[in-house]
């Protein structure tokens, strides 16, 4: 008996288990573990991954599977064992664990359709829905779903004359390409030539090409450079002299471009104290993990180039992981650039068809190096040399929706299978990360210096309250002004830094106070001057402006607060002669608009760059000489543990574009709370300092690095089932939980309701708990009617947003 366990594609507590499928005969050395089959699951068809192929099973009369939907193993080995590993650290369910591995390409939808069972049974169908089956024997469940005959195909159902399958629908297509190439050898092809008909010109013409080079070429060039017909070249393949095959292409999204190649740099003394222990680590296959600590600009990303040539030597592979905002071409030219074609790069700016392209690359070997956001953590490399994470800091490397992973924790797992370093790389660590480099459970390596030996740039924090009193009302300080007015005239760079994080344009009445908010979620609306609407950013409601206080019917309620498309207004009302190019979610939605705007900045098309979040990384550009931060302070307010430590970092990244090269910067940092140690540490760009405070206060609160945490939010359209439900929660878990864990609420999250539904949460801080993970399931078993029934509860092992 050939038996393979499978985990089926059913999201409930009950499947989330292995079944035993028989494995038919013809298949028996077809199927094997990590690959995906079809199987027959209650009247369904479904999908699902092979993750044991066996010779026995205690199971009697074992369905058969019922077709293979891969040819090889979409998942190996390692990953399958790191699903399980996902699903135990995230308590997510095994299918979601392997699906989130997998290129969206894969995610095959179903279609779900109403089958009539045999044709004789048409006679005996209500006459009403006899017309669904005229021409064929499936219709799809949307053509019936809103039909009002639906009942008559329930009945019908019932009684067996139809039922409901489910179909996988048809998988991406592999691009594929025609190639021409000679089937015979070149004293053949000499011989027929002759013997080609006088007038036969155009088909002597290719057979002469084949003979002088005499190999497979794609047809269209082939048309092209000879200017034949394809016609021509058929009768050629008719005559059987040339043959013609489909070869699959990938569709580089980098095809059209060449990177100049570069060379390693001769490291400096800092890069190479660095370099050394991690090159041991690759040589002596030593699983360990390296903080690379290095200020903006000290020349990491050549320590993680000459790090990834020594992988390569060994013939490893090496995963790199950058920032999604930060995957700019800039960072992806200077891979390309040292591995060439070697490099794959993964990131949300391509298609799915590009993604699964760069993925199979990687899959069969063909990329040694793969450059991507979060999700490239699961390259499918079967001989990992080295994970690198670049700007570890980074909160994106968390996913915020199921499985809820850590970028950062699953390159550790997957390191110590393979027994590889791990290098985290960043100007401002996380706490927990510096912590542990500090505590010695990673190794600290430090580049003090930057590269040009340029000092940090000097940076200036300006009190707008004081602003304010001078009778100044514009968003630029007196002395940003002066320093833009000057870099005008020096035609050197500015960048404009827009904190949009936090808060936005929202209306406000100047009178009594009233803030426009969203009628569903407890969120105020945002302005938008493109369309003069205000927006809900959860929920996506929209109304318009109101022209009067629905409170106190005040006239004077208007916008408060600045976005980009404000500052860039007033730039030009203030400096009519500066080009301004604006980068924000507006001006770059479009495909390589991001890309572009850079580009033509760089080039020197505009004096200065004004944006959000996205300006914050990864520029480098020499003639930026001023930075200005035009609100620093908008993230410090959030109800969030980690406020001070984002704005921290923020403005210390944003400080560090200025000056790289040659010229010196500067930077105005511009605050209303000039006093709050994280904006004035950033302005001494003193990470160590700034570390230590920011750790007293952790402890005292009992935060992370000191406490693991983890958040439940339970949601619902009922407040009291809300309420009642996390109270409930809170309560059962408190039980069970030693006295050194601390169970915080039920309380409103700071965000009390989003589209209808109320919010409420509970906080556990704890240090070691044997309990916990068994006691969170509990808690989602006990629910599991409920959870089908609207409830929502959700369970963030390790949260990075609060809210
Ligand atoms: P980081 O990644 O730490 O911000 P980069 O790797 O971008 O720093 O380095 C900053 C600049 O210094 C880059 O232009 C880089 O090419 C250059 N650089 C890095 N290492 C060296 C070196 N050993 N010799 C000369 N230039 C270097
Ligand atoms: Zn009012
Ligand atoms: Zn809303």
């Amino acid at each position: 008996m050939n038996v393979a366990s499978v985990i089926v594609d059913v999201i409930t507590k009950q499947t989330d288990k292995t079944f035993d499928y028989l494995i038919p005969d013809k298949w028996l050395n077809t199927i094997q573990p990590g690959m995906r089959v079809i199987v027959p699951f209650g009247p369904r068809r479904i999908q699902g991954f092979v993750t044991e192929v066996k010779k026995h099973s205690d199971i009697h009369a074992l369905k058969e599977i019922i077709e293979p939907m891969d040819l090889v193993p979409v998942l190996t080995d390692e990953l399958l064992q790191l699903g399980n590993w996902l699903a135990e650290n995230t308590l997510c369910f095994k299918i979601s664990a392997f699906q989130v591995m997998l290129p969206a390409a894969f995610k095959a939808k179903y279609g779900k359709k109403i089958k009539l069972l045999s044709r004789e049974n048409i006679e005996i169908l209500p006459k009403e829905i006899r017309p669904f089956f005229e021409k064929s024997e499936t219709v799809s469940w949307e053509d019936i779903a809103k039909n009002e005959h639906i009942t008559l195909f329930q009945k019908e159902a019932a009684r067996g004359t139809v039922e409901v399958i489910y179909e996988v629908k048809e998988r991406l297509k592999k691009k594929k390409v025609k190639y021409i190439s000679p089937a015979h050898s070149i004293e053949i092809l000499i011989e027929q030539l002759k013997l080609l008909q006088k007038n036969a010109l155009k088909q002597k013409i290719v057979l002469a090409y084949f003979i002088d080079h005499f190999e497979p070429v794609e047809l269209q060039k082939l048309l092209a450079r000879l200017d034949v017909s394809q016609a021509t070249v058929k009768s050629l393949i008719k005559k059987g002299l040339l043959t013609e095959k489909y070869v699959e292409v990938y569709r580089d999204p980098y095809k059209d471009r060449t990177f100049a190649k570069t060379v390693p740099l001769p490291l400096t003394v800092e890069q190479l104290n660095a370099v050394k222990p991690i090159h041991q680590s690759i040589e002596q296959e030593i699983n360990r993990v390296f903080l690379l600590f290095g200020v903006t600009g000290s020349g990491k990303t050549e320590v993680y180039l000459q790090s990834i040539q020594k992988v390569l030597a060994k013939g490893k592979e090496a995963i790199v992981l950058v920032p999604e905002i930060s995957l700019t071409p800039q960072m992806v030219k200077r891979f390309k650039g040292r591995f060439g074609d070697e490099v794959a790069v993964l990131h949300s700016g391509l298609s799915a068809g590009e993604k699964y392209d760069e993925w199979r690359k990687i899959q069969r070997g063909e990329a040694k190096v793969v450059v991507g956001a979060r999700s490239a953590i699961f390259a499918p490399f079967k001989n990992i040399g080295i994970i690198i994470i670049d700007e570890e800091h980074e909160t994106s490397y968390k996913q915020e929706e199921n499985p809820r992973y850590h970028a950062r924790d699953v390159a550790i797992e997957r390191a110590k299978f393979h027994n590889c370093p791990v290098v985290l790389g960043s100007a401002t660590p996380s706490l927990e990360t510096f912590a542990r480099a500090k505590k010695g459970v990673y190794q600290l390596l430090t580049l003090a210096k930057r590269m040009n030996n340029q000092a940090l740039p000097a940076v200036e924090i300006i009190d707008m309250r004081e602003e304010l009193r001078a009778g100044n009302r514009s968003m630029f300080s007196r002395l940003l002004f002066e320093k833009l007015t000057d870099r005008l005239e020096k035609k050197e760079q500015t960048v404009l830094f827009l904190n949009k994080r936090g808060h936005s344009s929202f209306v406000i009445c100047r009178d009594c106070g009233y803030v426009l908010n969203c009628p569903h979620c407890d969120i105020s609306l945002t302005y938008h001057r493109f369309n003069q609407q205000m927006k809900c950013h959860y929920c996506g409601f929209e109304t318009s402006v109101p022209t009067k206080c629905p409170e106190c019917s005040s006239k004077h309620i208007r916008y408060f607060g600045t976005g980009t498309q404000k500052v860039e207004e007033e730039l030009g009302k203030l400096l009519p002669e500066a080009r301004v190019i604006r980068m924000d979610v507006d001006t770059t939605s479009r495909k390589g608009a991001h890309e572009r705007l850079l580009d033509n900045f760089q080039r020197g098309k505009g004096d200065i760059l004004l944006g959000t979040q996205m300006i914050a990384k990864g520029l480098d550009f020499p003639n930026i000489t001023l930075v200005g931060v035009l609100s620093a302070d908008t993230m410090l307010h959030l109800p969030d543990f980690r406020s001070s430590e984002k704005t921290f970092q923020l403005l210390t990244q944003v400080s560090g574009r200025a000056g790289r090269h040659k010229l010196p910067g500067e930077v105005i940092i511009q605050t209303y709370t000039p006093e709050h140690y994280s904006i004035k540490l950033a302005g001494n760009q003193d990470f160590n300092r700034f570390y230590e405070q920011e750790m007293v206060v952790r402890k005292i609160h009992k935060y992370p690095p000191f406490y693991f945490i983890v958040m439940l939010t339970v949601s619902h359209e009922q407040l009291m089932k809300v309420i009642s439900v996390t109270g409930k929660i809170a309560e059962f878990i408190r039980a069970r939980l030693s006295n050194n864990a601390i169970v915080l609420g039920p309380v409103a999250s700071p965000i009390q309701r989003i589209n209808n539904r109320y919010r409420y949460q509970c906080l556990i801080k704890y240090k070691q708990e044997q309990n916990l993970s068994q006691t969170l399931k509990a808690v989602l078993d006990h629910y599991q009617h409920d959870i089908a029934n609207g409830l929502t509860i959700s369970v963030d092992m390790n949260p990075y947003i609060m809210m």
